[in-house]
């Protein structure tokens, strides 16, 4: 049976936390989809009837073969869509998140076939996601990187639109590389594709990139980082 928009939302929005590497808990899905507990709980309950996830005693959530498989369909074409609409489209990246929310959930497979054909050999979504699921490549925070180390941006890992737009009108972009500057508690300056620019450091911990010298992994990103006030994109 195929879940509702509702639970493909869900879905989809647990699977980010599992990517991630943040624990898949009521109170952590609350936050990611600014919505109440008591709403949230709700539609777990709901996905929990229909077999897509399970709980245990201590209420941590784990996705069911059947509601893995359906995550990972639905965030591979939000991915896909976003890529269509960005490049054949031409919607700009910091504002695809929206349209490709609508678009994904109206679209027949026929049309879905059509528009993974017109994007090519594109492997990520606009933001550095893979369109792919399992082939997510590590990277680091780019707060963490030293001055002097030349690094490449991966992704981002908050997709929220205000986000994006601040990134955008700083000049980071997936894909481009350069040199970390310098930082400290307040900001990153850097170079990227030969031009200097800065970001605030907070924004810079949602940033993965890599990076030689590369800091060491972390275990988790920070929470209160990636899950931003606004609801957030994947
Ligand atoms: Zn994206």
């Amino acid at each position: 049976m195929e879940p509702t928009v509702a639970e493909q939302e869900y879905l989809e929005s647990l699977f980010w936390l599992l990517e991630a590497g943040l624990a898949m808990t009521g109170a952590n899905l609350a936050r990611a989809m600014q919505l109440s507990a008591p709403t949230v709980s709700e539609m777990l309950g709901r996905l929990e009837r229909d077999g897509l996830i399970a709980r245990d005693s201590s209420r941590t959530i784990s996705f069911t073969e059947e509601g893995r498989a359906d995550a990972e369909r639905l965030v591979s074409r939000h991915r896909m869509v976003e890529r269509f609409l960005t490049d054949v489209v031409g919607v700009p990246w910091d504002d695809v998140h929206e349209e490709a929310e609508k678009l994904e959930h109206a679209m027949t497979p026929r049309f879905e076939a059509f528009m993974r054909a017109a994007i090519g050999d594109a492997t990520t979504c606009p933001h550095g996601h893979p369109i792919h699921v399992g082939h997510r490549i590590d990277g680091v925070p780019l707060a963490d990187c030293a001055p002097g180390a030349s690094i490449q941006i991966l992704r981002f890992e908050n997709e929220a639109e205000d986000l994006l737009h601040y990134l955008k009108s700083v000049g980071v972009e997936p894909g481009l590389t350069g040199q970390v500057l310098g930082s400290d508690p307040e900001v990153v300056s850097l170079t990227l594709a030969g031009r200097e620019t800065e970001l605030t450091t907070s924004v810079a911990e949602t940033v993965s990139v890599l990076a030689n010298p590369s800091p060491p992994p972390r275990i988790a990103l920070p929470e209160q980082l990636v899950l931003g006030r606004e609801r957030y994109g994947r």
